[in-house]
């Protein structure tokens, strides 16, 4: 808990990287939930690092290693599978594999998994298991990729009204913040993750909570990637420089993946 409130990390991950990262060369579930009884995290929403996934078998063992961990961790890891639509009946399969095992959402990556389009129709069975499910769909977004643009989730989420999608980072363009928010307006199933955004906490928290709602916006930080204790600070000074709410922090905080997600 933090400040009285239920606190989520909308958006980790562990397991091996390629190589050495940072002098990392894995992040395990034990060092995730370390960091996160550190700085008063009570859960995370954890996908394996994608940036080593290539082969269908990478994927599997990856979703693996998230399934396992939260068999050993229900109370703080809720996990989500990620795939390579490209991988078509595969794909499809690995994640009602994964969605039966516990996994509660599905990511995609597109900029590390050979550049599709997310508001293509390679996504069409993707998304309707989504919708059956009611699993959200978390995406990648950035303006540079022309695959995953902010533009093109948004797209994704007016196809699919039923899914909650969930833009992850914003579209990584501080000059484009503002206009995120604005193309996201329209859709009531689109929600921003706040990970991999500028030391702006005014534009990163203030601005969307009042033109969306705080009910679209969740924590998220990429640990371990990025750090999570500079991510709570930012909302800190959310809420004490820059008129963020309690009740509106307590919602971007944890409230909306409690909801999103079925938590007690
Ligand atoms: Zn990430």
């Amino acid at each position: 808990m933090i400040d009285g409130m239920l606190a989520v990390d909308a958006h980790c991950h562990i397991g091996e990287f390629r190589g050495e990262r940072f002098g990392m060369r894995r992040f395990t579930a034990d060092d995730l939930v370390e960091r996160m009884d550190n700085c008063g995290v009570d859960r995370a929403l954890v996908c394996h690092l994608a940036s080593p996934l290539v082969e269908q078998e990478d994927f599997k063992r990856a979703n693996n290693v998230v399934v396992q961990a939260t068999w050993q961790q229900p109370d703080r890891l809720t996990g989500v599978c990620i795939v390579n639509p490209k991988h078509g009946p595969f794909a499809q399969q690995e994640v009602r594999r994964c969605l039966e095992a516990g996994l509660k959402a599905v990511k995609l990556q597109p900029v590390l998994h050979g550049y599709y389009d997310v508001d293509s129709d390679l996504l069409e069975p993707i998304a309707r298991r989504c919708a059956d499910a009611g699993a959200p769909l978390f995406v990648h977004s950035d303006f540079n990729s022309k695959c995953c643009t902010p533009y093109q989730v948004a797209r994704l989420a007016a196809r699919y009204p039923q899914v909650n999608v969930v833009m992850l980072h914003m579209g990584l363009d501080f000059e484009m913040l503002a206009k995120v928010v604005d193309l996201a307006r329209p859709y009531r199933n689109l929600h921003l993750d706040t990970s991999q955004t500028p030391d702006a906490p005014q534009a990163v928290f203030v601005h969307p909570v009042r033109r969306l709602g705080a009910e679209r916006v969740l924590f998220g930080s990429d640990m371990p990637l990025l750090s999570v204790e500079v991510n709570l600070a930012k909302l800190a000074l959310a809420q004490q420089l820059f008129g963020l709410s309690q009740d509106e922090k307590r919602q971007v905080l944890g409230g909306n993946a409690s909801r999103l997600f079925g938590l007690a």
